[in-house]
């Protein structure tokens, strides 16, 4: 695949996946640049709006299309905020508003362990009839004070405890070789190699 539209505006997402992509000469162009509205997503689980947004974007561009619908799901909080992540504090979406709120939630929790979540589905066209899925979790642990600049969304409170930092103190590559988006996407390419 020459090149694939990525059923979202997110620049973060953008640039992992075309990080993870870049040895494959895969282009990845998201569907904002195309001027592709988002698509709606209403169901509460991720695989129903990842399937959601891979079919929209591959009907309005006739191109191949890769969704990512992704979260944090925190224990304490009850799996919270899930597959609201990206509006975890209302519209419009803000990382410091959804981090800020994260914060003064986990405030009375001891429990402070969490997961990010993220499933793929890979249309190859609008016709194609066996869309590809894959998802993976990342688990770690919702830090107290906020560390380091990279990644996005709630990276900076995203306690890796094994490496003793956060999400967004690692570097590009090595949170993509062991985050949810990067795991999901190698098991996605497995699936595409074995075909
Ligand atoms: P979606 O675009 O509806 O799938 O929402 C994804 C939201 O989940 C993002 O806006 C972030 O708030 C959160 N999220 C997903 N993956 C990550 C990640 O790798 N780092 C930080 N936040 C993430």
């Amino acid at each position: 695949m020459k090149s694939i539209v990525l059923a979202s505006g997110n620049p973060g997402k953008k640039a992992e996946i075309e990080q993870l992509l870049a040895s494959f000469g895969t282009r990845v162009v998201t569907q904002a640049e195309l001027g592709i509205t988002e698509a709606e997503e209403p169901y509460e689980n991720f695989f129903e709006n990842a399937l959601a947004k891979a079919r929209h974007a591959a009907f309005a561009t006739r191109l191949p299309a890769l969704a990512d619908d992704s979260g944090l799901c925190v224990d304490a909080l009850g799996g919270a905020p899930g597959v609201h992540s990206a509006r975890f504090a209302g519209e419009p979406k803000s990382d410091a508003r959804n981090n800020e709120k994260l914060l003064a939630e986990m405030s009375p929790h001891d429990d402070r362990s969490a997961h990010y979540v993220c499933v793929l589905v890979l249309m190859r066209g609008p016709g194609d009839t066996q869309p590809l899925v894959a998802q993976a979790e990342w688990h770690g642990e919702i830090a107290r004070a906020p560390r380091g600049r990279g990644g996005f969304g709630y990276d900076p409170y995203f306690l890796v405890p094994a490496l003793g930092k956060t999400a967004a103190e690692l570097a590009p590559e090595e949170k993509n070789r062991i985050s949810h988006r990067g795991q999901a996407l190698a098991k996605l390419l497995e699936m595409l190699k074995s075909q």
